[in-house]
């Protein structure tokens, strides 16, 4: 999808860090690997302004956790599957969570895209 601005807007600026950050995913080392740091939850980090470290796992675990949490408790409304989600995260230690994200990556297949009406 692409769509056109006026030069000089706010969306021509946008398009055109857009541009630039897919030519810096073609010209950046980037490498996925589990960031840990005390207190903190790391997605990611950019070392010295040139490689760029992704940690998938804590995004994808919250969101495992939180479609589960969706089949354990299915009358729960969303703000309470949100909390609890939030809660067990808190509670659980970096070990714990990447045993989790390692056995959801043995037990996941690919799907085709698909509508997710909610
Ligand atoms: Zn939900």
């Amino acid at each position: 999808m692409s769509k056109t601005a006026h030069p000089g807007s706010d969306d021509a600026r946008r398009r055109a860090l857009w541009l630039r950050l897919w030519a810096e995913l073609g010209a950046a080392p980037i490498v996925e690997a589990y960031l840990t740091a005390p207190g903190e939850t790391v997605h990611g980090v950019c070392i010295d302004g040139d490689a760029v470290v992704i940690n998938p796992v804590p995004a994808t675990v919250d969101t495992i956790l939180h479609e589960l949490l969706h089949r354990v408790y299915p009358d729960r409304s969303e703000r309470s599957i949100r909390r609890t989600t939030t809660q067990l995260r808190k509670f659980l230690t970096d070990d714990e969570v990447q045993l989790f994200y390692a056995e959801y990556c043995r037990r996941r297949k690919k799907g085709r895209s698909r509508r997710a009406d909610v």
